[in-house]
């Protein structure tokens, strides 16, 4: 396979050399470094390689060319390479243009010209924009193929857990793939037994559940040690912060998650409001980062583990796992965050997972290419579902039963919504039933003033609406609101249960439940502020008042 190339482009040929050549002093060993000396001729020469299926990584262009701009070039060329990074090289003066380009052309940078001396103005931004596009990358053919049915429920669920692991793997649909026939023949293994994972060593896994996958990928299912200072239940943004302190400040720390590092976070395509990313950050990106750095820190980390319960003793925690192990734990934060509740509109529970997605808009996309989608719901997660799955689907409806989406969703993406030819809101409208034949074929869709039903012929439906706590693994002592949402610091005190529960002389920490050293943060906590920046500021207090808790007793 060919390398993987790095596209400059610009009009200027000083600058043009100058680029090419900082970059092939660094890059030349891993990556073919290609020029271009307008907008048009690099659009050609992207069309070229897509055609030789060689893989672009990043794009650099300068803003100003006669006959096209770069940001029009790198708005373009999305359309041939959606995952390559762009980065636009700017004049001090082109600034505010790379700002708006952000949303537009997906700029994950600009770089203003001159970037003297490379070592410390291009290559920490290169490396670090390649080292994302690595992890997102799935090269052609890699070690690890899945075959399935795209509207098996279980093919869904093996993707979905290879991607939020960040697994790159390549997916086969047996109905669209040639290659899929020839592999399921060498490897003898019949229609009944799929999905069905190609390891690189040649070795076969029929109909898995993701954890066999996991195990068979070599990821630790069972904790070192029987005893920690610091157990995290939950590794979304709120888990994994408390993980990277904790770990960080000297404590013997294990985060679980019975699904993937990320949380609800993981699953979103760009985050734009995340402290530090003025270009966003994609879920899956800040979730790789995140976990990276709480295990170099320390931090030991399992997946897919589910906790099913925890017990008190002499002060100690005791947690019990789904497949039946246990631990013990000094304190324990709950950081488990909200799920999506079943949609109850007639058909749905029958298509989830054959064209019924909750979030998963990351997930399932590309398997969209052409078709026509529903995005269930009006708020960010929903605007964000939308403009990503409108990059690969011929035309996005999202449904909503308010008169438009300026109460739930923010500017920034409404504006972009409109902006996208291929997104319709459907406003005061709410799903009526799905439909289809072992997969979704079409939407009953009913006008909420009055009820009117009218039919679309879609093949899939995004549900974002409708969250609830996952607590139900908790015991009852540690109290909840009248929602599920678990009650911490001073609100316990009014609680009614308060004083049957709580035993200590001293007040309930800051984010202390009601049973002492066992702490929770994030969505998951009554008053959160369902943000990134919140659940990691929670997060990374609980270590903290941890510390408190363990210096009292
Ligand atoms: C699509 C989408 C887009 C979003 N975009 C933005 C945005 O742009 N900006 C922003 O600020 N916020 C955004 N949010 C909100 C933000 O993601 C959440 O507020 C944040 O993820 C909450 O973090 P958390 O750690 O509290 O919980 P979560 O992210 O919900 O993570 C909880 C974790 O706990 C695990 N878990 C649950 N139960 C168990 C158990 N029993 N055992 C083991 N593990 C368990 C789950 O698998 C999950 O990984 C978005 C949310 C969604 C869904």
């Amino acid at each position: 396979m060919n390398k993987p190339v790095l596209l400059v482009v610009d009009d200027d040929p000083q600058v043009l050399g100058a680029v090419r050549r900082d970059l092939r002093t660094r890059y030349r060993d891993r990556y073919a470094v290609m020029a271009a000396g307008s907008g048009q001729e690099a659009l050609t020469t992207l069309k070229e390689l897509k055609t030789r299926t060689d893989a672009v990584a990043m794009i650099i262009s300068d803003q100003r060319m006669p006959g096209m701009l770069g940001t029009e070039l790198l708005t373009q060329s999305l359309e041939v390479y959606p995952i390559a990074k762009r980065v636009l090289l700017t004049a001090y003066s082109d600034i505010d243009a790379a700002i708006r380009a952000i949303n537009d052309a997906h700029l994950d940078h600009y770089l203003s010209k001159p970037w003297d001396p490379p070592e410390e103005r291009l290559y920490p931004v290169v490396d670090d924009l390649l080292y994302a596009w690595q992890a997102e990358f799935l090269p052609e053919p890699p070690g690890l193929r899945l075959v399935g049915h795209q509207w098996s429920p279980r093919s869904h669920a093996i993707k979905d857990f290879l991607a939020s692991s960040l697994i790159p793997y390549r997916w086969l649909d047996v109905a669209r793939d040639a290659d899929a026939e020839t592999l399921l023949r060498a490897g003898g293994v019949g229609a009944a037994e799929l999905p069905v994972m190609f390891f690189e060593d040649g070795s076969v896994l029929r109909n898995p559940e993701p954890r066999q996958v996991a195990e068979r990928l070599g990821r630790p299912l069972a904790a070192a040690f029987d005893l920690y200072d610091l157990v995290i239940v939950g590794a979304g943004p709120a888990g994994l912060a408390a993980a990277v302190y904790g770990a960080s400040e000297g404590m013997r720390t294990l985060l679980v998650d019975r699904h993937a590092p990320g949380g609800q976070a993981g699953s979103s395509s760009r985050i734009e409001n995340y402290l530090g990313f003025p270009a966003g950050v994609s879920g899956s990106d800040l979730a790789r980062r995140a976990i990276t750095q709480a295990q170099r820190l320390g931090a030991e980390f399992l997946a897919p583990v589910e906790v099913t319960g925890i017990s008190i003793e002499a002060g100690y925690k005791r947690l019990t796992f789904a497949d039946g192990r246990q631990l013990v734990t000094r304190t324990m934060l709950a950081a488990t965050g909200m799920i999506y509740r079943e949609h109850p509109a007639p058909g749905i529970a029958d298509h989830a997972g054959a064209g019924v997605y909750y979030g998963a808009a990351t997930t399932e996309a590309p398997a969209f290419t052409g078709r026509r989608v529903v995005v269930v719901g009006g708020g960010n997660s929903a605007g964000q579902g939308a403009m990503y799955l409108s990059r690969y689907a011929k035309e996005v409806l999202i449904v909503v039963r308010r008169d438009d989406l300026r109460e739930t969703m923010s500017h920034y993406l409404i504006d972009q919504i409109q902006k996208s030819p291929n997104i319709r809101i459907v406003p005061r409208t709410e799903i009526a039933s799905v439909e289809g034949n072992g997969h979704v074929e079409r939407v009953a869709l009913a006008s909420v003033p009055d009820g009117a039903c009218r039919t679309e012929e879609v093949d899939a439906l995004f549900v974002f609406i409708g969250t609830r706590p996952q607590t139900d693994w908790l015991p009852p002592d540690v109290l909840r609101d009248g929602k599920g949402f678990i009650v911490t610091g001073r609100d316990l005190m009014a609680a009614e249960a308060y004083a049957s529960v709580w035993k200590e002389s001293r007040e309930p920490l800051l984010l202390e439940t009601s049973v002492p050293g066992v702490f929770a943060a994030g969505d998951v906590r009554a008053g959160a502020m369902n943000r990134v920046a919140s659940a990691v500021g929670e997060g990374a207090m609980v270590v903290r008042f941890a510390h408190e808790y363990l210096a009292l007793t």
